[in-house]
């Protein structure tokens, strides 16, 4: 499950600042995750609750925010949204595309105190 592994690495970045930025405890944490991350949210919200027991984000709130997958059509040039990601061109039918958002998993900020 690789959603174990995103949460370990999260819970590395929020210590890594607690260090640097001087604070106790992290009460809430807001992610972007794109449709194409490959993420399963239950699950990630599960290993969050377990990787973040007894750790100075325990307790901690997880906001989860879905961000827009988009491509970009090469004979068309454009960039559009989609939903899925082999879905073809709107306008021209292509499946020449590649994806260029949808894929991303960030920390978008966490509150702290
Ligand atoms: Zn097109």
């Amino acid at each position: 499950m690789h959603e174990m592994a995103i949460c370990e690495s999260i819970m590395q970045v929020m210590e890594d600042q607690a260090k640097q930025q001087d604070f106790q405890h992290v009460s809430a944490l807001r992610l972007e995750i794109g449709p194409f991350a490959g993420v399963e949210l239950e699950a990630l919200r599960f290993s969050f609750d377990v990787v973040t027991r007894g750790t100075l984000a325990e307790g901690c709130q997880l906001e989860v925010i879905e961000t827009e997958a988009r491509a970009w059509c090469l004979p068309c040039a454009k960039d559009f949204h989609v939903d899925e990601r082999f879905d073809p061109c709107p306008d021209c039918g292509s499946y020449q595309m590649q994806v260029t958002a949808g894929e991303e998993l960030r920390i978008k900020d966490m509150e702290v105190n």
